[in-house]
């Protein structure tokens, strides 16, 4: 991969990552070895893609440990989940007067849905703060749970500032008032174990292509007794049983019921390979691995002149390292950076509510993956004596 100019470091795997060859060859190996559409052909070809399609399934299901394989939706990817979940389960529980409360650290695809949800029902949206941008403590969750609050949403790890929420407690607090729980799990997967049933949530959504798959997939995955009961998103091929202009439409089970129309197959394919290469590395490895990176950057990055790390993210890494250079907008340093062969992201990382809170305009995230190394946090540190006002 080649940015221009010096060899690139990549330290934007935050928004998206680096494809291993193995993802790369499972899609190509799908689409020339069966590609077709599922479900609805009489063919081998057909049941060839439908079998790689349910097999992707049955590995996510085991790399999140559901229960059960038709509790794992296929979506576009994390957005798209959150978006399904407001306009089918939420839109049903949820009505006048009523509260979903969600953090005050959301990325904008886990709030935003909630919000048009509550402005749409008549309802309030509450906000639970991170202190300093810190973990959401459970006791601030239980202070803003009314008699009338239907549904939490949380995220696992903030995409800003890398904070891990203690969602297993967070979960336990909304359950103890009967309350359901959705939790954006975009930045965690790559970086932590993910396992739905000790976490407790009763939605967990994700993207494939942060860890490691192709884009255009994604994950919801949902209890099961909640998911068969709820109505289709979207409508149109592959969920209904039958259609016939007169008798009343008759949906067919999830998760096909929740993934109407052609599904992104081979991005599909792409994640199960993704996850099954993640899985097979030492996923101790990986998290020490991130450790190492997050503690070093900074170390670091403290030491060059006028930068501050915001939030703590050493307390418990999780690949994401967000620093402010005083004096200078987060842009101007990005642009610097690029100059000098380092792709990092600026600004407000679709949450800016959360940097308003945190009184910035802005952050330069550096986040990892396993293939990010110490060297490239030196090249960062570098280049960042260097950057001056007015420059971009
Ligand atoms: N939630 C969080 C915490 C994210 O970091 C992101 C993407 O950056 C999203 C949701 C949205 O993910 P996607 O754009 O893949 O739907």
């Amino acid at each position: 991969m080649a940015g221009h100019g010096p060899p690139l470091a990549y330290l934007d795997n935050a928004a998206t990552t680096q494809k291993p060859r193995s993802v790369l060859d499972a899609v190509v190996d799908f689409y020339t070895t069966a590609n077709s559409n599922i479900g609805r052909g009489f063919y081998e070809l057909s049941r060839r893609a439908t079998g790689r399609y349910e097999e992707a399934r049955e590995v996510v299901r085991r790399f999140v440990n559901a229960a059960h394989a038709d509790e794992i939706v296929f979506t576009r990817g994390t957005t798209d989940a959150v978006n399904l979940l407001a306009d089918t389960f939420a839109e049903r529980i949820v009505g006048a007067g009523d509260d979903v409360v969600v953090t005050g650290m959301e990325h904008n695809s886990n709030l935003l849905p909630w919000r048009r949800l509550c402005e749409r029902r008549g309802a309030r949206l509450r906000i639970v703060p991170s202190p300093a941008g810190g973990p959401v403590r459970p006791e601030d969750l239980a202070a803003v749970l009314g008699r009338r609050t239907r549904l939490v949403a949380v995220s696992h790890v903030s995409n800003v500032l890398g904070t891990v929420n203690p969602v297993r407690e967070l979960v336990r607090v909304a359950h103890d008032r009967g309350v359901p729980v959705v939790v954006d799990g975009a930045q965690a997967v790559a970086h932590l174990p993910v396992d739905v049933r000790e976490i407790g949530a009763d939605f967990y959504c994700f993207s494939g292509h942060k860890v490691y798959a192709p884009m255009g997939s994604g994950v919801l995955y949902g209890r099961r007794e909640l998911l068969a009961d709820l109505p289709p998103y979207q409508v149109g091929g592959g969920t209904v049983k039958g259609v016939s202009h007169d008798a009343p439409v008759s949906y067919v089970p999830v998760p096909a019921r929740l993934e109407a129309g052609t599904p992104d197959i081979g991005a599909a394919v792409g994640l199960a390979a993704a996850l099954t290469w993640l899985d097979g590395l030492d996923r101790e490895a990986v998290r020490a691995h991130d450790a190492d990176l997050v503690r070093y950057a900074v170390d670091v990055l403290c030491d060059v002149d006028r930068v501050r790390v915001v939030g703590d993210p050493a307390a418990d890494p999780a690949g994401i390292v967000s620093i402010a250079v005083d004096g200078l907008h987060p842009y101007d340093v990005g642009g610097h950076l690029d100059a000098h062969g380092i792709a990092v992201r600026s600004g407000v990382h679709c949450a800016s509510a959360f940097l308003d809170d945190l009184g910035l305009l802005g952050t330069v995230r550096l986040s990892f993956a396993v293939y990010s190394t110490r060297g490239e946090v030196d090249r960062v540190a570098e280049a960042l004596r260097t950057v001056r006002a007015g420059e971009w």
